[in-house]
């Protein structure tokens, strides 16, 4: 039975958001956990620089960090409700598009540092996890189970072996580097050509926020936009996403304060002229990446997961939460297979993949809607037909942005249902009249949203 079962001896490379998850999920059922991370103890080093300063976190994530006893705490205390996009037009003004204007539901904005030192923290209450930092992983057996990592404060190297390793180490894994030499592992990566730059927003005097707080600010301007995510201390953490030729082009002071002027003039005061131009010239603007691969494994030997096994673009708002995620689903993995690697992994990578490359397609798809679609009237129509009809009928029509970030339905699924709901709606229009529907459309905007 379960009960008597055997310790496994797990390592996990990587303790940024998602290994450092995975490590609390198998130290949970009792495994021996040895966590590898290239980096300091971010505990340490609050200043460390992930991918990014803050990030959304939504219903798949929350539901891991439940799973492990820290949803509460993230949700109450250390996330902000985000209830809706607040549009910023040229001329300053601002508009809503809440995320779920019938249930009412909130993406939450939380601090990547934190979150992650909080991952960390949790995991010295168990006795089973070990942490090792500034561990460079350098060189990899999978199928002997063999890692080699350098010591990066003494030049040191180390060899160990454990019965799973577990990848997390991120979009430019050198687990799945290891991997890749094995016969038909398939892989693709995608560069897109834009970038992202951030830049801040400070408290205002009064220690309060400059902008109304609980939303996803978005300046949308076509080729490229501007999005803001509140931070615990009231300040703003602003991305600028755009084309790398575009953020060559300012190059100088004048460029750029001209840019700004024309198409985010609200956000300057804001950000502050001194601060935008220092910001802006700090940094060199970062690449995005989009990673697919399969299988997730090797024999029964070796796993990743998380950006090593599936990096997308960030304009779902999803990557950490598919990350979350993988850890969810394998944990139910180590539950039905008890614990018999061979299985729990080959099901993983068969099953896993389908809905990775499904929400890597979202999210290339959802930088347009973001930066562009918004804005436009067909755009405004579907939406307000989706959320009519939602309304309606809340358990038979769920759109799909609900679906994706409010629902752990999978991610292949969400893109299923999208399909179906736009050839019903096609019909319907032919049925009713686009008139009638219309007026739905129009009345419920009247009774909800003003
Ligand atoms: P990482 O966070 O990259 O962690 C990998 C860890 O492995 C790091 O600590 C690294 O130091 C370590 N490592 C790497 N190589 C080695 C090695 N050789 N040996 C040992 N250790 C190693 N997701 C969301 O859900 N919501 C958002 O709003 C969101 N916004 C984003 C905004 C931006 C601009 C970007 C770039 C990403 C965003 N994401 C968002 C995606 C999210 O950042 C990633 O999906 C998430 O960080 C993945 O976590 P991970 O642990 O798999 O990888």
């Amino acid at each position: 039975g379960y009960s008597n079962k055997t310790q496994l001896d797990v390592i996990v490379v990587g303790a940024g958001l998602v290994g450092s998850l995975e490590a609390l999920y198998l130290a949970k059922r009792g495994h021996r956990v040895r966590l590898y991370e290239f980096r300091e103890d971010i505990r340490k080093t609050p200043q460390a620089r992930g991918r990014s300063i803050n990030l959304a976190l939504s219903v798949r994530g929350r539901r891991a960090l439940k799973d492990v006893g820290l949803e509460t705490h993230m949700i109450k205390e250390h996330g902000i409700p985000m209830t809706g996009r607040r549009i910023h037009r040229t001329d300053g003004s601002t508009y809503v598009i809440p995320y779920d204007a019938n249930t009412k539901q909130s993406i939450y904005s939380v601090g990547r540092n934190y979150l992650n030192g909080l991952l960390l923290q949790e995991s010295e209450q168990y006795g089973n996890v070990e942490r090792y930092f500034n561990h460079k992983l350098i060189e990899a057996n999978l199928k002997k189970g063999s890692l080699t990592f350098l010591k990066t404060d003494t030049n040191e190297t180390v060899t160990v072996t454990a019965d799973l390793i577990i990848g997390a180490d991120g979009a430019f894994s050198a687990v799945r580097k290891a991997m890749m030499k094995q016969p038909f592992f398939d892989y693709s990566q995608k560069y897109i050509e834009h970038g992202y730059l951030e830049l801040c927003i400070p408290p205002a005097d009064n220690g309060g926020f400059l902008m109304p707080a609980n939303y996803l600010h978005i300046w949308p301007r076509g080729e490229f936009m501007m999005i803001a995510l509140p931070n615990q201390d009231c300040s703003w953490t602003v991305t600028l996403f755009m084309p790398f030729d575009k953020f060559k082009n300012l190059d100088t002071e004048e460029k750029l304060l001209a840019f700004f002027e024309k198409y985010f003039p609200d956000s300057i005061p804001l950000i502050g002229k001194k601060k935008l131009v220092e910001d802006f010239f700090a940094v060199k603007p970062s690449p995005l990446v989009a990673v697919k691969c399969r299988p997730y494994h090797v024999e029964d030997k070796a796993l990743i997961i998380g950006d090593a096994a599936h990096a997308v673009v960030p304009f779902y708002g999803q990557g950490m939460n598919a990350g979350f995620e993988d850890c969810t689903l394998l944990d139910q993995l180590f539950q039905k297979h008890h614990d018999n690697l061979a299985e729990i992994l080959k099901e993983f990578s068969e099953t896993r993949w389908e809905d990775t490359f499904a929400i890597s397609d979202l999210a290339m798809y959802n930088y347009i809607e973001m930066r562009d679609l918004v804005t436009r009237p067909s755009y405004k129509f579907r939406k307000a037909m989706d959320d009519f009809i939602f309304w309606l009928l809340p358990n038979f029509w769920v759109p799909l942005y609900n679906s994706v970030t409010f629902s752990t339905m999978p991610y292949s699924l969400c893109i299923k249902n999208r399909e179906w709901q736009d050839r019903v709606l096609k019909k319907l229009l032919k049925i009713v009249g686009i008139g009638a529907l219309i007026g739905g459309a129009v009345a419920f905007k009247i009774k909800y949203y003003s």
